[in-house]
């Protein structure tokens, strides 16, 4: 007869590659039954955009495989996605799981192509999306949707997005008559803007909120930044010095706020010559590569320099609808995925630091650990055994 013991043992092998744990610690194991060697169980994934969940689902079926003397196992594999922020010191935005800010040096560099190219890619993983066009001095947004004309109705003195290719969303562009006179708003009309964009908006539930940030270190990355918890900035710059070295000014800035930096993409990094596929790099090459050295963050994806990605963002065709296949809409999924990943990570650091607190809490005065019988195996059974699963089998969210 085949055990739970075993089986816990053989699963607590398989490690998620991003978090460096193993997927029974992380409570990634849920509803485990295990009757007359009948094994049945839900591998939860921390994200439908997780580049390893391929991986971790075939290490899985490889792990359980070794047991041997199971009848059946029949695995359900869903995602749900981690809170990348702390929704406990947030009231406003208590149903956005994750938010990042998308910044940039210099304008230009494309940023808001990025931003919303991005957004689409997560959505089209299964993740709910919203996309914030914070850059009230120039939306963009609207345009690149094919949205010109599109407009926000207030219900219940809550803003409410508008609905693009599965995307909620928000733009001081949909306002056009309040757009024409930005020009002249400054820090606390600006900033007052931004949180009704936030935190007076009904975004319901989101898994991602992509926020596009004006460039520079202005009004408006301050207030994100003070405003609510966020989960991290996104920089994004173009191969010159020119734009790495003010991105680096952009970066200082998040980094005195102690917001944590995601990482970074390069956009137009190279043309992918459609003739001999050689990659030239007519803007230089290597300038995110260095800043991600230099300040020790990751380096998310390149984004080649593609005709296709600047008209279909002219058309209101943003390339993830218009061509999700090609080599651009590719370089996007697998932004997309790191992006997602270090999301997953910074969620993960944050569910380590709330329980060191709580085992802080638990502890006796002296700093001595209590006994507890209950703990490890036990208590991660427990948990995996009574927890109830949400997401539908397909691994998409609802
Ligand atoms: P930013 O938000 O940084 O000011 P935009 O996203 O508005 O920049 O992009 C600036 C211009 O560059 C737009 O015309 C856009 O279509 C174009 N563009 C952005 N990324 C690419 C790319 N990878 N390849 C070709 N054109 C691009």
């Amino acid at each position: 007869m085949v055990t739970i013991d075993q089986v816990i043992d053989k699963l607590s092998t398989v490690i998620d590659p991003d978090l460096k744990k193993d997927i029974v610690s992380m409570g990634m194991i849920k509803d485990l039954e295990l009757d007359s060697d009948n094994l049945k169980f839900t591998l939860e994934l921390t994200t439908p955009a997780c580049p390893f969940n391929v991986e971790i689902e075939d290490d899985v079926r490889r792990a359980i495989g070794e047991i041997g003397d199971l009848k059946n196992f029949d695995m359900n594999v869903t995602a749900k996605v981690m809170e990348g922020r702390s929704l406990d010191e947030d009231t406003g935005m208590v149903t956005v799981k994750n938010i990042i800010g998308v910044a940039s040096g210099k304008g230009g560099v494309g940023k808001s192509t990025v931003s919303l190219n991005l957004a689409l890619a997560l959505s089209q993983t299964g993740a709910k999306v919203g996309l914030l066009d914070a850059d009230i001095y120039g939306p963009s947004i609207p345009l690149m949707l094919g949205m010109k004309d599109g407009y926000m109705e207030v219900e219940d003195n809550k803003l409410q997005p508008a609905d693009s290719n599965g995307l909620k969303v928000v733009s001081f562009g949909f306002f056009a008559e309040q757009s024409h006179q930005a020009a002249i708003y400054r820090g606390p009309i600006i900033s007052g803007i931004l949180r009704q964009f936030l935190v007076d908006t009904n975004w319901s539930n989101l898994d991602y909120l992509i926020v596009d940030l004006p460039p520079g270190t202005g009004d408006i990355p301050l207030t994100l930044a003070q405003t609510i918890p966020i989960t991290g900035i996104l920089v994004i710059t173009t191969p010159q010095d020119v734009a790495s070295n003010v991105a680096v000014k952009a970066i200082g800035m998040f980094e005195k706020l102690n917001v944590p930096i995601l990482g970074v993409v390069e956009n137009m990094s190279h043309f992918a010559c459609p003739t001999c596929s050689d990659k030239h790099y007519i803007f230089g090459d290597g300038g995110a590569k260095k800043i991600s050295e230099q300040f020790n963050m990751p380096f998310l994806g390149e984004i080649p320099l593609n005709s296709g990605i600047m008209s279909g963002s002219d058309l209101g065709r943003p390339i993830m609808i218009a061509s999700p296949e090609s080599p651009s809409a590719v370089a996007f999924k697998s932004a997309a995925r790191n992006i997602a990943a270090q999301c997953s990570i910074l969620a993960a650091r944050l569910q380590q630091e709330a329980s060191a607190t709580e085992e802080q809490v638990q502890d006796g005065p002296d700093g001595s650990a209590r006994d507890d019988p209950g703990s490890s195996i036990g208590q991660v059974m427990t948990s995996t055994i009574s927890a109830t699963v949400d997401a539908p089998q397909d691994g998409r969210m609802q």
